[in-house]
């Protein structure tokens, strides 16, 4: 055959070919388009897996209508205006192929109207070709829809998989994304169902939350910022107790932009040395910032690798950061027995104990809300195990020493002082003994004396209809009773003490700020509710004996460092600690 040029169809199939790989590269651009826009919100609609529907409507600052034909042309971009603007690029897009390479191999639909303009435009396209163009009515930003992807490029649609991995490939870039821009709100909806929100909140550890479950997201180490060799890193890294079978959990961003890069991946995971099992890798989310002249991203049409000018700094820098964060995390839950003070550790507290009860005499019934999960045979033998402490995140024998601010507890261990929340440290063990509780099906309900009339707003009532069966696992029994009414039968026993109505409302409303969730992650969420109502507040003053109780129950505990919600129970300073700040060491 002579050399001769393509069609223009057959080049642009192939151009689209190395943005387009599958469902999900179409949800990345479409949102990184949304991101260069400047939109707040960005929502993500796909119907099986993207193969029938991707849709990205965002609330950016939308295309002038003399633009729009434009923003689909190849190498059509607002982003970039001269070769030099290459080397520093801050935008996410600057290559122009997006747009084209989508509607090369799909049915794709735009409308968008501009801030500054009063209507806007819908413009439709087939395989490239535009088939309609006209003014339309529409708020002010993009929505784009995208059908029937792939259809003219069989071989690509061949190797689409089934629509719920192609929908876990989206979900990975939606919530990517989500954690690059924590400030921004995105919503993921799969087949009518609302898979994942971002609240835009500005906090990371939200979406991580959501990303990972609660149970992942409160073993993650936070790196704040750091400098090394002029890169800035910071983020979040599993504990060494956590780790997942391959190296898919490593996650970077460069200046905001998702990437992939073997070479700092190895670096993270080399960061753990010997600290994970063979064969288990971290999860980590690391960011990384530099100057923009400093990466070239002008690599892959895909724009997800790119080129450091001092690959090896940044590889360091990343090395460096993680393994810090390992090393200050291992040392501040420093809970080793010291050697020489282990042996007789138990006998002296035993002592002190002793001593310490003479002179606080127990006074009256205890008044901290309990549930009591000792005092009762388990039903199944794994209950008692789950509440054994176990592991290195286990708390020794602490001895109470006194209150302060009514707030805090004091306590000595084998290794120094402890500080205790008695506010999150009380959620926590109401936490763990509940979600036991729930295991086995006999969580302590306290049954009213009358049932109460409760009636609710309708979207509280219709919530509280569709979730009567956790609700009831949880202590709450709610029996239909007229429009909008139900007859609340019993309260969970750990609530007794408040207004059952009022409990029961905020329940709900709380419930209502967790659509989102699935099952398991929606009961979590109501359990902590519950236990964070139920828990002793700050500012409560504890007699000694309640201080006793709850740090004995808190040693039982299988996470007692971390509230439910992720934060710190304790601060602990080490008896080394001690001596260095008064100078001895
Ligand atoms: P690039 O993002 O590399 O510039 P694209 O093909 O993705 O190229 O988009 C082409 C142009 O269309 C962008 O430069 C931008 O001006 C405009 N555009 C695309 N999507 C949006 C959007 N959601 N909001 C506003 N403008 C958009
Ligand atoms: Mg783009």
């Amino acid at each position: 055959m002579s050399i001769r040029l393509l069609p223009p169809e057959v080049a642009d199939k192939i151009a689209a070919g190395e943005v387009v790989e599958r469902p999900a590269s179409v949800v990345k651009e479409l949102l990184e388009n949304s991101l260069d826009a400047g939109a707040m919100e960005m929502r993500v609609e796909v119907v099986e897996g993207g193969r029938r529907l991707i849709r990205v409507i965002d609330d950016g600052h939308g295309i002038p209508a003399a633009e729009v034909k434009l923003a689909f042309a190849r190498h059509a971009t607002s982003k970039l205006q001269t070769a030099d603007d290459l080397n520093r690029i801050t935008t996410l897009g600057f290559r122009g192929e997006a747009l084209a390479s989508i509607a090369a191999v799909a049915h794709v639909t735009m409308l968008t109207r501009h801030v500054d303009e009063p209507i806007g435009t819908q413009i439709r396209l087939r395989g490239g070709a535009i088939v309609s163009h006209e003014r339309r009515g529409a708020p002010p930003g993009t929505t784009v829809t995208v059908e029937h992807l792939f259809f003219n490029t069989p071989a690509r649609l061949k190797f689409m998989r089934r629509p719920a991995t192609e929908a876990a490939h989206i979900q990975n870039v939606v919530t990517r994304y989500a954690l690059a821009f924590p400030q921004r709100r995105f919503s993921l909806l799969s087949d009518g169902r609302l898979v994942f929100q971002s609240t835009g909140s500005g906090d990371r550890r939200d979406v991580l939350l959501k990303m990972y479950g609660v149970d992942v997201a409160r073993e993650m180490i936070t790196i704040e910022p750091r400098e090394h060799y002029g890169v800035r890193v910071y983020g979040y890294i599993s504990q060494p107790s956590v780790h997942r079978a391959n190296r898919s959990y490593v996650t970077f961003f460069v200046n905001g932009r998702w990437i992939h890069d073997s070479s700092l991946s190895y670096a993270v995971i080399q960061a753990y040395h010997t600290l994970l099992p063979q064969g288990r890798f971290p999860i980590a989310v690391i960011f990384l910032e530099m100057p923009p002249e400093k990466v070239d991203v002008n690599v892959h049409p895909t724009k997800a690798e790119v080129r450091f000018q001092d690959a090896r700094a940044v590889f360091r820098a990343v090395e460096r950061v993680v393994r810090g964060a390992l090393v200050a995390h291992a040392e501040v839950p420093s809970i080793r027995p010291l050697d020489s003070h282990a042996p007789d550790w138990a006998e002296r507290r035993q002592a002190l104990l002793q001593a310490g009860r003479e002179e606080a005499p127990v006074q009256g019934e205890l008044a901290l809300p309990h549930l009591d999960v000792e005092r009762k045979p388990p039903l199944t033998p794994g209950i008692e195990a789950s509440h054994a402490p176990r592991g290195e995140d286990a708390l020794p024998a602490l001895r109470v020493v006194g209150q302060i601010g009514a707030s805090y507890i004091v306590a000595e261990g084998p290794e120094g002082m402890y500080l205790i929340d008695q506010h999150a440290a009380h959620e926590r063990i109401l936490y763990e003994e509940m979600m036991a509780h729930r295991v086995n099906g006999d969580v302590p309900r306290q049954q009213l004396l009358e049932p109460i009339s409760i009636t609710l707003p309708p979207t509280l009532a219709v919530l509280a209809e569709a979730e009567r069966d956790r609700l009831a696992a949880l202590g709450f029994d709610l029996e239909p009773f007229g429009p909008n009414t139900f007859l609340l039968r019993s309260v969970p026993a750990i609530l007794s003490r408040g207004d059952p109505r009022q409990t029961l409302e905020d329940l709900l409303h709380s419930l209502e700020g967790e659509r989102h969730l699935v099952d398991q992650a929606k009961e979590e969420a109501l359990i902590r509710s519950i236990c964070k109502r139920a828990a002793v507040k700050a500012g409560q003053p504890l007699s000694m004996a309640e201080m006793e109780e709850m740090i004995r129950r808190l040693e039982r505990c299988r996470s007692p460092r971390t509230c439910p919600h992720g934060r710190p129970t304790m601060i602990h300073i080490s008896t080394h600690q001690l001596a260095r700040e008064f100078g001895r060491r």
